[in-house]
């Protein structure tokens, strides 16, 4: 589609229409090149650990029978890296999904059990200590599960960007039931703040730290978000470390 040439005197109501058409034309050829470039990114993010298992197959095939002591290695870092693989192909189908195809399933929830139990569950695999602070009770409308990858994401990037200990909040604040996961570590630059919630961005810092992340976990924190009503924020000094919020409704009884 083309857009359409607007004669410069006349404001009347076709040449209104015709603005409107080439906003509309306008918004299409953006999402589309956004398309484009996620598409992009994800085979780029893909083909890295294909390389890596395609080096080590190549190697196993060449001298794998000769020199055992190369099999450990070489099976570790397949197994490893299609691992990844599998992580970033999960969370690039979530974030294909479109709002409709999210199965959200809302109910009352009363949080301070449902984080507990959520919290409990994450220890396990978890490398920090998770110190639970709850100051309030409160019951929201929310679909549980979403509310718990929400979190997960959260407390994953805790404990990939700080080596203390990670501390999580349950508050309620002007009418709001907030959750907060609060880390002590590296923290995120002010002008890069923005810019965390943009799919496959990275701040080169924690590039340079070799998380193994691809970016994709806070702009599917944004996506779980919207589908079940609730808002995120991050406020983040450099150095001292980063607070991430939920924010969630509260019936009118409240
Ligand atoms: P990743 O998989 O890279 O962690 P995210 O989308 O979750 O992807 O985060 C994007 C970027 O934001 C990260 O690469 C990191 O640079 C920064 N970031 C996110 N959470 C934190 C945090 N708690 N502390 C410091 N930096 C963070």
């Amino acid at each position: 589609y083309k857009k359409i040439e607007l004669p410069k005197q006349s404001k009347d109501e076709l040449y209104q229409m015709g603005e409107t058409f080439n906003n509309m034309i306008a918004q299409l050829e953006a999402n589309y090149q956004k398309q484009e470039q996620f598409v992009e990114n994800a085979s780029h993010e893909l083909k890295t650990p294909l390389t890596v298992i395609e080096a080590y197959a190549d190697l196993l095939l060449r001298r794998g029978k000769n020199t055992p002591e190369l099999f450990e290695e070489s099976v570790e870092a397949i197994h490893s890296e299609a691992h990844r693989m599998r992580n970033l192909i999960e969370q690039l189908l979530l974030l294909a999904k479109h709002d409709e195809q999210w199965n959200v399933e809302m109910e009352n929830v009363a949080l301070k059990g449902f984080v507990e139990e959520s919290i409990k569950s994450f220890r396990e695999g978890f490398k920090r200590e998770i110190e639970l602070f709850i100051e309030a009770d409160a019951t929201v409308v929310t679909d549980p599960q979403k509310l718990k990858q929400l979190l997960y994401i959260f407390l994953d990037n805790a404990q990939k960007y700080s080596d203390k200990k990670i501390k999580v909040n349950v508050k309620i604040r002007h009418h709001q039931a907030l959750i907060e996961v609060i880390d002590f570590g590296m923290g995120i630059p002010k002008e890069e703040l923005s810019k965390v919630f943009d799919r496959f961005y990275r701040v080169e810092q924690s590039r340079a730290r070799k998380t193994g992340g691809f970016g994709l976990g806070l702009p599917l924190a944004k996506e779980l978000a919207a589908a079940i009503h609730a808002d995120v924020k991050l406020e983040s000094e450099p150095g001292k470390g980063t607070t991430a919020q939920v924010w969630l409704d509260m019936p009118a009884s409240h």
